[in-house]
């Protein structure tokens, strides 16, 4: 049987991430990915926003790596030639209502360690986005966007470079401890079986079958797995928005916000549909719910502008109403497998946070 010190199971940024960062420190890194290609899972359908870290609970996972990982992320993007432009964000209160919820997000981002947001009253936000609707808005200088697949493809390049192994179309089926490891199964056309000394579970929306598959973990260790779909418009011609553009969030979710790709077309969501099996279709019925949502920060949107896109699919830890969990790194304590960690719930911002994410985990 084939061995390797650690098996890294998914190939998306978080655990091409981590692949990078354990291969660093020397150690010798297989990563099991069961499709094609790298990065196919829910790293290529997102917004590509690098976040400040300015929404979450203080204190939480999700603060910590998001505010750390922003910098490691820009300062590797610089390095390493990604394609990246911190181009700003405003999160913009379109009528005195919100305004207090907008002193709130200040606040909050304050505590997160993010002292760089500046408060823009009126004339401000009609100096720099003349056709935005907003009475106050709160400017993020340190949030930007990221080619994510060049992204992956550096992390990947350098984890190889370090003599990490990437291997396609191997999904892993399950495994269990054996005297000398834990055994790994993987399935696809040529089925083999790893033994390793430690295994984490990267899978992103597979991360409960892949526990659930070790003999080992025990079965109520495993949180239930819930499905939020995304789905994003396009905008036929050019926006007239240099920044990325936020309401206020509402239900737990950030709202369809304006952002840009590094081409500088501009594309409207994620809107938030609970689904039951995962499915990537946009229905373009959808698109009412768009016109009405971003109408409210930007009236001059023209019937007809906006087109189906993609979607991704958060893997939430909670349904929908209940409050939201922190991104989850299980270790033996809570499952029982030693050698065995799981990361449950690494939805946004996890393609910021990748990097630090990969630190506290390597740890
Ligand atoms: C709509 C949406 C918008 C978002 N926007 C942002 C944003 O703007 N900024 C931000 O920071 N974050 C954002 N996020 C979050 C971010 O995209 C994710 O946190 C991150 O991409 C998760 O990466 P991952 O590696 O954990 O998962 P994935 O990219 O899904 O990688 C998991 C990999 O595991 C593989 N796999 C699954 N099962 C198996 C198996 N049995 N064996 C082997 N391989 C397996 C999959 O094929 C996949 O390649 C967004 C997420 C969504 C859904």
């Amino acid at each position: 049987m084939e061995r390797t010190e650690d098996v890294v199971v998914g190939a998306g940024v978080v655990g091409l991430a981590l692949a990078r960062t354990l291969a660093l420190r020397g150690r010798e890194v297989v990563v099991l990915e069961a499709e094609d290609r790298i990065g196919t899972g829910i790293s290529s359908r997102n917004s590509e926003v690098i976040h400040a870290g300015i929404y979450y609970p203080a204190g939480s996972r999700k603060a910590r790596t998001c505010v750390a990982g922003n910098r490691a992320l820009y300062t590797y993007c610089e390095a390493r030639g990604v394609d990246h432009r911190r181009c700003g964000k405003l999160i913009v209160a379109t009528d005195e209502g919100q305004i207090g919820a907008l002193r709130e997000i200040r606040a909050r981002a304050e505590a997160n360690g993010v002292d760089d947001l500046r408060w823009l009253d009126h004339e401000e936000i009609q100096q720099m986005e003349p056709e935005l609707n907003a009475v106050a808005a709160l400017l993020s200088p340190g949030t930007g966007i990221v080619d994510s697949h060049g992204l992956m493809r550096a992390l990947r390049s350098d984890a190889e470079s370090r003599g990490a192994a990437v291997v396609l179309k191997s999904p892993v089926t399950g495994g269990r401890r054996e005297r000398g490891g834990l055994v790994v199964e993987v399935g696809g056309a040529e089925p083999m079986a790893l033994r390793a000394e430690r295994v984490f579970n990267c899978a992103g929306l597979g991360a409960q079958a892949v526990a659930a598959g070790f003999e080992g973990i025990r079965p109520g260790a495993v949180p239930p797995r819930h499905l939020s779909k995304g789905n994003y418009f396009s905008l036929s011609g050019r926006a007239p928005f240099s920044h990325l553009v936020y309401p206020i969030p509402s239900q737990g979710a950030l709202g369809v916000h304006l952002t840009l790709d590094l081409a500088g077309q501009a594309r409207f969501g994620p809107d938030v549909e609970w689904i039951d099996r995962e499915d990537y279709g946009v229905d373009p019925r959808r698109a009412d719910g768009f016109y009405a949502e971003v109408r409210k920060y930007w009236p001059g949107l023209r019937d007809g502008a906006l087109q189906p896109a993609y979607a991704g699919i958060r893997p939430k830890l909670h349904g929908p109403g209940e409050p939201m969990p922190d991104f989850t790194i299980q270790r033996e304590d809570v499952h029982g497998l030693s050698g065995f960690v799981n990361l449950f719930g690494i939805e946004s911002p996890g393609l910021t946070a990748s990097l630090a994410l990969a630190e506290e985990v390597a740890e």
